[in-house]
């Protein structure tokens, strides 16, 4: 048997279809076009690529992207000042600091996500979002484990009554995972790496989600004939590759679906970034309104 390949970029498109419906909406009932600022600090390689990935699709997509670049050595209070302002500006409905931070400022990184707006928090990282998420109120959701969830629904794949685990117990993907699973009535285990005989566990699973960091984890001895495989890892092996944390070709003859990485779960996180950010525009009116 071999899986059905879930396609991140089909998927992809028809999330940001839906979305560049909704800021014509906006536009037309509103006046309001959705904004995002992106704010990166010093020279990661990595963290510029991906900026560079979000504003190129926010401009696509008609939103008012902006990045704001700080140098490397910009201190905590400076940093909290940019984002005291973002917070006050009525054209900016979406705030995101890209994350890891630089040393220097590494260990405040709770403090600068907490003090985002929580309105305006697309990543979904404020305690006040996370807390509405696990008590089932209306919020900002992880772009990630938001997009599989999405992915699921797109591709016509059920959850409710179904056996899911999720290898990963993480704030931005493995508990928010763990959450939206729950919501959508399914039967949830998560585990991580104090799991006991995380096989016999993993083999239960009819809907797999892996967010470990580990390259190739999830081998098919893992896995339940027929499973659903959502793969989010994305490690880098040698100097180009990228693999994720499922061994997508042993794994693809077991499963009955299964994302490819590259071009599975993380092509869905960046259409959900726009998704929050014309959520968060969306909350921003009704607040405006009520
Ligand atoms: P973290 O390192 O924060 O969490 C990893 C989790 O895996 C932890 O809960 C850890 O357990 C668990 N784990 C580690 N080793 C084992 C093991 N041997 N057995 C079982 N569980 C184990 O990672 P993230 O959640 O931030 O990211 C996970 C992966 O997803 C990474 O590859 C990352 O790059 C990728 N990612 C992809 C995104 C996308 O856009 N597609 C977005 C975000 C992340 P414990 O808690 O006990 O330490």
């Amino acid at each position: 048997m071999s899986a059905r390949i879930l396609d991140g970029k089909f998927y992809a498109s028809k999330i940001k279809e839906e979305t560049k419906a909704a800021i014509a909406n906006l536009q037309h009932n509103y006046g309001v076009t959705p904004g995002l600022t992106v704010v990166i600090v010093g020279e990661d390689p990595a963290s510029q690529i991906y900026v560079a990935n979000k504003h190129k699709t926010g401009l696509e997509m008609g939103i008012g992207s902006e990045v704001i670049r700080l140098p490397e050595a910009v201190g905590k209070e400076e940093l909290l000042a940019v984002i005291a302002r973002l917070n006050q500006d009525v054209n900016v409905h979406g705030i995101l600091v890209q994350l890891p931070l630089p040393q220097h400022i590494k260990q405040y990184e709770t403090e600068i996500v907490n003090s985002i707006d929580p309105l305006k928090d697309v990543d979904g990282f404020h305690p006040v979002n996370a807390g509405k998420l696990a008590i089932g109120e209306e919020g900002l959701v992880p772009c990630t484990p938001n997009g599989c969830i999405r992915l699921l629904e797109l591709a016509d794949i059920p959850v409710e009554g179904k056996r899911a685990v999720v290898i990963g117990r993480s704030n931005i993907v493995g508990k928010p995972m763990f959450h939206l699973l729950l919501a959508r009535h399914a039967t949830v285990t998560v585990c991580h790496s104090r799991t006991q005989n995380l096989a016999e566990v993993t083999r239960e699973a009819d809907i797999l989600v892996a967010a470990i960091g580990k390259p190739k984890f999830v081998t098919p001895e893992m896995v339940k004939p027929g499973a659903v495989i959502l793969d989010v890892g994305i490690n880098r092996v040698g100097e180009r590759k990228i693999v994720g944390d499922v061994d997508f070709e042993a794994v693809q003859d077991v499963a009955g679906a299964i994302t490819p990485v590259p071009g599975g779960v993380g092509v869905l996180t960046i259409a959900m970034l726009m998704h929050n950010t014309v959520r968060a525009a969306q909350l921003q009116q009704k607040k405006m309104i009520y």
